[in-house]
């Protein structure tokens, strides 16, 4: 017998108010017609998930088809999908038919591996990007969470933390908005609990809302917050693991007291260290000390002549894990550079676009 995660009858839920619209609705008609519920994903456990139906929650497997079909691992069910899922009441289980077609999705590819695409959260509306001021809000880490914003279809709300221990908040204000010309920008200090009425715009009832941000930035605390205490409490899941020993885990979307979600997974909060990653030479000195011996200044140090990096590592004074660290950092970052050189460009397309327009407007037809 295979073993499922407990579940205790749960309340319903109010799919409107979690999300669910004509986007989705759509789409879903023909599994309707074949008897199948619309259902989120809550939590994606090791080999099944936990979904919201409309009358309550349930742990679901994936259907084989869906398995067999999925080409890749983003087409699998991710936290924050609306599935389509078949009830078995019998056999006390329900599997997952169908993942419907994504708003919005946050992804970070695998390094090394040259099409994995690993969904850590989908259909978000509004992802707050949060910074702490005081101490290290830097803008080039800002402008890299807003392309990760950008690309992944949800709309950036910036969120200046700490603001009780800034003495300049409207300054930093300022700056931010400089940086990023057009993105709502709200300071809060999430400890205090001051500023908290600004977002609630965004986490009304049928909204999605995630959180980006450099560990220590207060995430937690303002989830804590939005969420309240003993809520987050009662949104503990027990579930076995592979040993069959009992473990907690959160809920990974939660549903907010005034209606809307709040999205927080564990890889969104990866996604978190991999975009606000300072460029290596603050974090890997001891490469680059050595790499100024190698013989070309631009030496990638693999197969190059007279590398003083390969030979530290012969001789046991760099380790080759480290060597190997710093070459996925280095990959991830010039993927990164070359989604911002992307998006500089698609902005540019753009402006040329509206330009043109303008200008044509201005010159009479032939
Ligand atoms: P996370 O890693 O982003 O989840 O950050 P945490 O929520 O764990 O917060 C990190 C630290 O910052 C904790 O000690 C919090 O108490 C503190 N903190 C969070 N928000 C605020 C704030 O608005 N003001 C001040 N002064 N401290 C805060
Ligand atoms: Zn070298």
């Amino acid at each position: 017998m295979s073993r499922t995660v407990e579940t205790a009858p749960t309340a319903a839920f109010d799919l409107v108010g979690l999300g669910w619209s004509p986007f989705f609705a759509e789409p879903f008609a023909p599994y309707a017609e074949r008897g199948f519920l619309p259902g989120r994903v809550a939590v994606e456990h090791k080999i099944a998930y936990s979904v919201y139906l409309e009358s309550g929650e349930v742990t679901a497997s994936l259907a084989g088809k869906l398995r067999h079909r999925a080409q890749e691992r983003a087409d699998l069910p991710a936290v924050g999908d609306w599935v389509a899922v078949r009830q078995h009441p019998e056999a006390g289980a329900a599997t997952i038919q169908a993942v419907l077609p994504r708003r919005s999705k946050f992804s970070r590819k695998v390094a090394g591996e040259a099409t994995a695409e690993q969904i850590v959260a989908t259909n978000v509306d509004t992802v707050f990007l949060v910074v702490a001021l005081g101490h290290d809000w830097n803008a080039r880490r800002l402008e890299r969470y807003l392309v990760l914003a950008w690309e992944s279809g949800a709309q950036p709300a910036i969120v200046l933390n700490k603001a009780d221990l800034c003495p300049n908040v409207a300054a930093n204000v300022r700056e931010a908005e400089a940086i990023a010309p057009g993105v709502p920008v709200h300071a809060i200090s999430a400890a205090r609990g001051d500023g908290l009425d600004e977002l609630r715009p965004y986490l009304g009832r049928g909204q999605t809302a995630a959180l980006l941000g450099s560990s220590g930035v207060g995430k937690s605390t303002l989830i804590n917050r939005l969420v309240g205490r003993d809520l987050l409490r009662t949104q503990e899941v027990r579930e076995h693991d592979h040993r069959g020993r009992h473990t907690t885990t959160y809920r990974q979307l939660v549903v907010l007291p005034g209606g809307g979600a709040l999205l927080d997974t564990p890889g969104m909060r990866e996604l978190q260290l991999w975009g606000s990653e300072e460029p290596a030479g603050d974090t890997f000195d001891d490469i680059e000390a050595v790499a100024a011996d190698c013989r070309f200044a631009d030496c990638q140090h693999r197969t190059e002549r007279d590398c003083a990096v390969r030979e530290a590592i012969l001789d046991g004074r760099l380790s080759q894990e480290r060597l190997d660290h710093y070459f996925q950092l280095q990959q991830e970052l010039a993927y990164l550079e070359t989604r911002q050189d992307r998006l500089a460009q698609l902005k540019a397309k753009r402006s040329i676009k509206s330009a043109t327009k303008l200008l044509n407007r201005h010159q009479p037809r032939r």
